[in-house]
């Protein structure tokens, strides 16, 4: 089992500056890539962020703030993850953005690294096939917000070896998040369970069966959840919510996973939730306002 010093993360999104995070926290070195120069400064503002949070209510010292930050480096080029022992990928959820990504990946790591994917929905088995290594490529889903929250899914690929395993298992040790084994099906888990009832709570919106702010308060006092599921589809992004929906229904054959035409619209709008400023509530004021 190769030693794991150095964490590439692939998209500082969400999911990435928070994997990047983390990684950093837990003692990692960390290259941060993405393609776009000011999603790496948003996600390095939100790192410091949330870190500074973190501090104030003393879960990590300022001094390991800072020795953590100074861990992390940023990059629009792949060829700075040459020095990752372990690359994580957690680019935007789309098959053919991410199978691109780990095909320019391949041409520049050493033969002893390991690729992870936080794919929330997509072929651990299919997107393996495309790089050089499968027998060293896992599925490690993060859940968001990554610094806060403590699962992680590991999916192994049909291909994934015991060794990869191991090194994901100890990793996620690690870096102090619980795992849970899910099989290479859409979706897996979590999000099987979990995004077909955010899909129905749209169709609940459609359908004129309820508003924003009737649903969601329905399903937190009525259900015990600890945010509506509108609110936690802005959380999550209506893209993503929307692109899980449809790798459940292409891959599972069946209509109850059909996308609701009203998700498709907010995302058409590119009312994408929380990450933008608006989705389901409208974040540009003090409070979030329904837009429903
Ligand atoms: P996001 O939109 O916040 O971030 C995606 C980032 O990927 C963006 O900064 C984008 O610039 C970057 N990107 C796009 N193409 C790229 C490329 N070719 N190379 C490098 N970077 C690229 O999305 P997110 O919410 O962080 O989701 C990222 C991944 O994590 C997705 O696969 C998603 O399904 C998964 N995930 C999301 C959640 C969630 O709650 N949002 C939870 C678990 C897993």
């Amino acid at each position: 089992m190769a030693e794991i010093k150095t964490v590439g993360v692939i998209g500082a999104g969400q999911m990435g500056n928070g994997i990047a995070h983390v990684s950093a926290l837990a003692g990692y070195d960390v290259v941060l890539t993405d393609v776009s120069p000011a999603a790496l400064e948003k996600g390095l503002q939100a790192i410091d962020h949330n870190m500074g949070r973190q501090v104030a209510r003393s879960l990590i010292t300022p001094d390991q703030m800072t020795t953590a930050l100074k861990r992390i480096r940023t990059s629009t080029e792949t060829k700075v993850h040459a020095e990752a022992d372990l690359v994580i990928e957690a680019a935007t959820e789309k098959r053919a953005v991410k199978e691109q990504i780990f095909r320019g990946l391949c041409e520049v790591l050493p033969a002893h690294t390991y690729l992870a994917t936080n794919t929330s929905s997509i072929t651990i088995t299919g997107l393996a096939s495309v790089t050089d290594r499968p027998e060293k490529f896992i599925g490690l889903h993060f859940m968001n917000p990554v610094p806060l929250m403590k699962l992680v899914e590991v999916i192994r690929g049909l291909a994934t070896s015991q060794d990869t395993y191991d090194t994901a298992i100890t990793f996620a040790g690690r870096i102090d998040k619980t795992t849970t084994n899910a099989g290479d099906y859409p979706a897996f888990i979590v999000n099987r369970i979990l995004v077909p009832m955010i899909n129905e709570a749209v169709y609940t919106l459609y359908e004129g069966v309820g508003n924003v702010e009737s649903i969601d308060t329905a399903m937190r006092l009525g259900a015990n959840h600890p945010m509506g599921p509108l609110q936690l589809a802005d959380f999550i992004g209506l893209d993503t919510i929307l692109s899980i929906m449809q790798v459940l229904y292409d891959g599972l054959g069946d209509s109850k996973y059909r996308p609701c035409p009203l998700l498709v619209k907010y995302v058409e709008a590119g009312w994408l939730g929380k990450k933008v400023g608006k989705g389901f509530y409208d974040y540009s004021g003090d409070h979030p306002v329904a837009t429903r």
